[in-house]
């Protein structure tokens, strides 16, 4: 799995997934600039899906991302369901507040 700082980046994945689903190549990131800028939210490596309860943990890009911009994702990964699913669904790991907001 790699990162992309390119939002037309052909090998992007969109939205959630209907069937199990493998992770995608590549994954979406703001660039180490932006991230640079500041995070809004601590930077949280795993959340827990509140339908499975499964802990999946990302890459420090992808979570930095999320500390940087909580909206920034609509989906996201679940090693338990292996769908991207809708980040409403999930917790960060040892809370009980809700990933993206
Ligand atoms: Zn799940």
């Amino acid at each position: 799995m790699s990162h992309t700082t390119d939002p037309t980046d052909p090998r992007l994945g969109r939205g959630v997934d209907q069937e199990p689903t493998a992770q995608h190549d590549v994954y979406l990131v703001l660039s180490e600039e932006e991230r640079a800028q500041g995070f809004v939210r601590p930077v949280r490596r795993t959340y827990v899906h509140s339908k499975c309860g499964v802990a999946t943990t990302m890459s420090q890009a992808i979570a930095e991302t999320y500390a940087r911009n909580p909206k920034f994702y609509g989906a996201t990964y679940c090693c338990g369901c292996i769908k991207h699913l809708p980040v409403g669904e999930f917790v960060w790991d040892g809370t009980d507040q809700l990933v993206g907001s």
